[in-house]
Order: structure tokens, then sequence, then C-alpha cells
């Protein structure tokens, strides 16, 4: 069983929904988190601030992850400041729903770019240091969409898919450094994102649910947690989190 406490982690996405409830989880533990934030500076600084006050060592670091620049500076940041690193957590990600009639270049390209790409270039930036070390562990916020599809959502459910493609491969390849990769794909989750969806389709969605609700940031959190602290022998998975809406 890896150990929680004193874990360096950063997690993608940190200000807000279930990167923010995954920053609370894994500080909660007593790992140091590095709280990842695009716009939201006062949401990230403010988790940090909560897991300060609870005697976890935290840090907020501003970075657009869909540029390789800056998901590089965010890795080198964490290892500058707490000197190593244990495990990355992506779940930075946007939507932007279109049916495939509408959806334009820019659409696709915006979507792909920060949920796919900018997980490639955190983890490209991260696997250095995890092969130097012969340990590490990657964790990637997919969705159930990367495996069903969704009307509206081809950018998202392709970025999704490419997602757990590139957690297996990644898996294969970092076996032999020790180092784990796997994927959560969280269902319907109750987030700012999913509050975009009207109303009436809402109703529709948990009609769909076997479990009869949506899921909440912090049951995904503690799938996390779960891979990161008993998840020595997981390694290449997607864990469904998701009500049974996808099985
Ligand atoms: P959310 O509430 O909309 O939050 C999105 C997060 O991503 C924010 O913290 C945002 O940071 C960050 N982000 C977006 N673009 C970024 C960029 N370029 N660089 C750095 N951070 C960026 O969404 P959520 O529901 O928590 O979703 C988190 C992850 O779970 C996503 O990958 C999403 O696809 C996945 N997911 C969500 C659901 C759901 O129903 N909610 C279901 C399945 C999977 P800023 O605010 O700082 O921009």
């Amino acid at each position: 069983m890896a150990k929680l406490e004193d874990a360096v982690v950063v997690v993608t996405g940190a200000g807000r929904g279930i990167g923010r409830a995954i920053a609370e989880e894994l500080g909660g533990g007593g790992a140091c988190v590095v709280a990842n934030y695009a716009k939201s500076a006062s949401a990230a600084e403010e988790v940090v601030a909560q897991m300060r006050a609870n005697g976890a060592r935290a840090m907020a670091v501003q970075a657009d992850v869909s540029d390789p620049d800056q998901a590089a500076r965010l890795i080198e940041t964490a290892v500058a400041e707490f000197g190593r690193l244990d495990v990355l957590v992506n779940n930075a990600g946007i939507t932007v729903d279109r049916t495939l009639k509408n959806l334009t270049i820019a659409d696709w390209n915006v979507v792909v770019q920060t949920n796919l790409n900018g997980y490639f270039y955190t983890m490209k930036a991260a696997l250095p240091h995890f092969m130097e070390q012969k340990h590490g562990k990657i964790i990637h916020i997919s969705s159930f969409v990367g495996k069903s599809g969704n009307f509206g959502q081809a950018n998202y459910s392709a970025a999704k898919a490419g997602i757990i493609g590139l957690t297996k491969t990644a898996a294969i390849e970092m076996a032999r450094y020790n180092v784990t990769v796997n994927a959560v794909c969280p269902g319907f989750t109750e987030t700012e994102m999913y509050t975009q969806v009207p109303e009436h389709v809402k109703e529709q969605i948990v009609r769909r649910i076997p479990l009869g609700r949506v899921g909440t940031a912090h049951e995904v959190a503690r799938a996390v947690r779960f891979l990161i602290v008993d998840g020595d022998y997981i390694t290449g998975s997607s864990l469904d989190i998701n009500g049974g809406i996808y099985m």
C-alpha cells in the first residue's frame, strides 16, 4: 500500500468541481497538493488556504494546461517547491457541445487541445521525474462518454476516448519504471459542468441512471484516493464511477 502522507500530488483544474474535491480528499489524507487553476484564482487560493488550515502543505499554481510550456512549468514548479513528484491527476476539462452538423473546427480543436493534448503535456513533463525516481502514479479523469458516446459531444467523447487509449499505452510503457497509469470515468457528476445542462435534460438523465441520481465530486475523489493508496497492482484500467449509466 502506497502512503498518501507527504506524497507530492499535482491536480489540474483544482479550483472547482471534481478537481477541487480531489485536492481536498488528498490534502485531507496528508498529501502535499499542488492545486492548478487556469482562471479560478480565488477559488484555488481558497482551497489551498483550507488545506493549510487543516495542516496540509499546499500551493496554487496558475497554468493553462492546453499550452505545453505552461503545462511543463506547472510540473517543474511542483518539483522545485516540494523536491519531487509522486502523483499526477489530470482533471482539467471543458465542454463545447454541438451536434456534428453545427460543430466547427474551432469547437473541435479547443476541446481536444484542452481535454486530450493537455493531459499529454503534463504527463510528458512528469514522466522524466517518475522514471528517474522509479515510482509514480498517473490518474486521468476521463468520462463514461469516452466509452458510450453522447449526443452533441463528438469533440468531448473523442477526447475522452483518446484519454483511455493514452492511459493504456502509458501503462504498458511505464510499468518497467514502477509507474502506474489509470483512468477514472465518472458518469454525470454534480458540478458547474453539469449545472449547464437544461433542467428538462437533467430529468431525462436521472431516469437513465440505474442508481437514480447523479454522482458527487467527492465520490469521484474517493476513487482517485483508492487508486493512489491501494492501487499498486492496478494499471491501464478505466474505473467507472457512474451509477450504472454505462456498463
Ligand atoms: P468544471 O466544474 O467545469 O471544472 C472544470 C475545471 O477544469 C476547472 O477547475 C477549470 O479551471 C479547469 N480547466 C479548464 N480548462 C483548463 C485549462 N486549460 N488549464 C487548466 N485548468 C483548466 O468541471 P468538472 O465537472 O469538475 O470536470 C472535471 C473533469 O471531470 C473534466 O475532465 C470533465 O470532463 C470530467 N467529467 C465531468 C463530469 C460531470 O458530469 N461533471 C462527468 C464525467 C467527467 P478554471 O476554473 O481555473 O479555468
